[in-house]
This record gives structure tokens, C-alpha cells and sequence, in this order.
């Protein structure tokens, strides 16, 4: 696997919020984590579930065309190339820096995988556990932490993700552009929520605020969250 020093995209693509160092694991996304032709994988709930805060017109978009596409992308960008024979995060970090079209479109599958189950309903709410002893470890509080991500989420220029990730075993808040995912930079995610436009425009057109407010009240899972973290 090599190291890629990315040639045609600049490799401090992500802005922190909060200091630290290196060190991860892939994570095992099932019905992804395999070589060969990739599928779009079931939503983890139906389409209309996050209602009223995210419509299922949205979703049928986002998921059925957008997420789709990127699947799609993939298999015909893949096919007859080495990155057939490689699990989806092996193209990310393969790709990274030397083949942009596969990196954008190997990560965007994996990020709006991840996205989803970042997710559900009746979400929101505060974690628990394990889970919340690193927040606070990490941020001093569980809404210095939401404040952390909101404003990564929010003040992130154009298209990209923010996320919680485990970064040198501290948790941390960054936010990428495009389709720039933290596993090639060693992260290892918790947490995502997707600032495309595609992901909010339809039920709240420019006010992206809103949209990451009720994403961060009534959306977000923590038990997936908890689970990334190892626990
Ligand atoms: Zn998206």
C-alpha cells in the first residue's frame, strides 16, 4: 500500500479544531469491506424515517441517485485496474493523491455509507458511557463537543463532511472537503454528517445551520458512534 503523498490533491485538505497526531484502523463497514463489484448498501432505515427533519424526497435523492452514482462511478472506474481486487477503504488509501476519480468516488460510497448510520431516528440525545467520558476527556463538555462539530459542519466552505474521529486515542472534531475521508490521514471516524447541499437543500435550501442543528438534536447516533469507538 503506499503511503501516498497525494501529487493532484493538496494533503491539508482538513482544518482541526482541536490538536493531535496518527495511528488507525480501517473500519469494517459490512457489505462494503470486500473486492470486486460494489453495491449500494440498504439504508439502515426507511426512507422516511427522519422525518421531519429530513425528507424522504431528500433521501431518495441523496441515497437513490446521489450515493448511486458514486457506486456506479466506482464499478465502472474499477473495472480491468488493480483496485478490482481491493476492498473498498484499500482504494481510498490506494487512490489517494495518485487517481482522482476513483479516491472521489470510492470515498463518497464509504462517507455516505458511514453518513447513515451516523443517524437515526429518534437520535440525538446524549451518549453514554465510555463514549462520554472521551467527549468530555476531549472537549470539556458533550455541547463543547456538539459545538465543535456544528461549527466544523457549518463554517466549511462549498462541499465536504465534518466528523468525530479518534486521532492519536484523543478524540477529535475535523472537517474535509469534497470527498476527502480521515482514514487516509490515520484517523479513525466516529461520527459524520454529510454538507454537501445535495444533503439538506431540498427541506432547508441555503440554511445549512438549521439543517445541522436538527441533525445534531434529533439525528445523531451515538450508539453508532460508541461502537466505532471499540465499545
Ligand atoms: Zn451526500
Amino acid at each position: 500500500m503506499p503511503s501516498a503523498k497525494p501529487a493532484g490533491m493538496p494533503r491539508r485538505q482538513f482544518l482541526f479544531t482541536a490538536a493531535a497526531g496518527a495511528a488507525a484502523l480501517g473500519l469494517g463497514l459490512p457489505g462494503l469491506a470486500r473486492a470486486g463489484q460494489f453495491k449500494l448498501p440498504p439504508l439502515p432505515w426507511p426512507q422516511k424515517a427522519l422525518e421531519p427533519y429530513i425528507s424522504a424526497r431528500t433521501i431518495s435523492f441523496h441515497y437513490g441517485k446521489h450515493h448511486a452514482s458514486y457506486v456506479n462511478n466506482l464499478n465502472r472506474l474499477i473495472q480491468g485496474t488493480p483496485f478490482a481486487k481491493l476492498k473498498l477503504e484499500e482504494i481510498i488509501k490506494a487512490s489517494y493523491g495518485n487517481n482522482d476519480a476513483a479516491f472521489n468516488n470510492a470515498a463518497q460510497v464509504w462517507n455516505h455509507t458511514f453518513y447513515w448510520q451516523s443517524m437515526k431516528p429518534g437520535g440525538g440525545g446524549q451518549p453514554s458511557g465510555e463514549l462520554a467520558a472521551k467527549i468530555k476527556a476531549g472537549f470539556g463538555s458533550m455541547q463543547a463537543c456538539l459545538d465543535q462539530l456544528l461549527k466544523a459542519a457549518a463554517a466549511r466552505f462549498g462541499s465536504g463532511w465534518a466528523w468525530l474521529v479518534v486521532k492519536d486515542g484523543r478524540l477529535v472534531v475535523v472537517s474535509s472537503s469534497n470527498a476527502l475521508n480521515p482514514l487516509v490521514e490515520g484517523m479513525r471516524p466516529l461520527l459524520t454528517v454529510d454538507v454537501w447541499e445535495h444533503a439538506y437543500y431540498l427541506d432547508y435550501q441555503n440554511r445549512r445551520a438549521d439543517y445541522l442543528k436538527a441533525w445534531a438534536q434529533h439525528l445523531v447516533n451515538w450508539e453508532f458512534a460508541a461502537k466505532n469507538l471499540g465499545m
